[in-house]
């Protein structure tokens, strides 16, 4: 059957990462290069979930970015174009055309090459804080925006800081998504839409990227634990008080 494994970027930098989120444009084209060099396919998420359980793949990869940097144009669009990989992009659509973020025009000729663009909610506020009905408005405005601006459907959806719950799961399906993008690291198998990723960042090295190419399954069981320890984390101090736990850390 095959498993295949979604890598979660944020924003590419050409010097060295000054933040968790960041990775410098030279590991990640090294991470495109890893995956050819072991013949893996690349997909984006909304081929992948079409795979029936008798495709001849075995393990297939999928890259995916949230947020909208503007690196995602300018740097990660121009490697994959080269690698002939289609990646899915997550974009926050109130941050479309601002100072940092990807124009509109980008988007469209990113669409056009064949990449995947997803909604990561309009506004990017964490959707366990917001009302019912204000997470169905996230979900819906910006599929609507991107499904306006590019002609086609928009039937993926990342969830902003991986923070939800099955009220939140339930409204993302009913705004018409068919795929939805967490942040919880794992394997996934076909026929799964709430997607396991894992997150690429500053601290990732050269042989974390080899470990998770090669589904290394005890690496992947240690990303899992890590996640799980954050959760809890989170469930004891707060959002908030885990989001100064992090900053704390990122300095020694
Ligand atoms: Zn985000």
């Amino acid at each position: 059957m095959t498993k295949f494994i979604s890598f979660l970027f944020h924003k590419l930098t050409e010097d060295e990462p000054s933040e968790l989120m960041e990775v410098s444009k030279s590991l990640f084209e090294r991470c495109l290069f890893s995956i050819k060099e072991a013949s893996i396919p690349v997909m984006c998420l909304g081929d992948l979930v079409k795979l029936s359980y008798t495709n001849s793949y075995k393990r297939v990869i999928s890259i995916t970015f949230d947020d909208g940097w503007d690196s995602d144009y300018k740097m990660a669009f121009p490697v994959l174009k080269e690698y002939e990989f289609r990646a899915t992009f997550f974009i926050i659509t109130d941050w479309i055309n601002k100072k940092g973020y990807v124009q509109e025009g980008w988007l469209k000729e990113m669409s056009q090459s064949g990449m995947e663009i997803g909604s990561h909610t309009s506004s990017h506020r964490y959707l366990t804080r917001l009302s019912e009905d204000e997470v169905y408005k996230e979900f819906y405005d910006s599929k609507c925006r991107l499904e306006d601006m590019l002609g086609r459907e928009v039937t993926a959806v990342s969830i902003p800081g991986g923070e939800y719950n099955g009220k939140i799961i339930k409204l993302a399906y009913k705004a018409g998504y068919k795929i939805i993008a967490t942040s919880k690291p794992g394997i996934n198998l076909p026929g799964s839409t709430l997607i396991n990723r894992i997150s690429i960042h500053s601290r990732t090295s050269l042989t974390d990227l080899k470990k998770i190419i090669s589904f290394s399954p005890f690496f992947i069981f240690q990303l899992k634990s890590f996640y799980l320890a954050r959760a809890l984390i989170k469930k004891t101090f707060g959002i908030d008080g885990y989001l100064r736990l992090r900053n704390w850390f990122m300095k020694i």
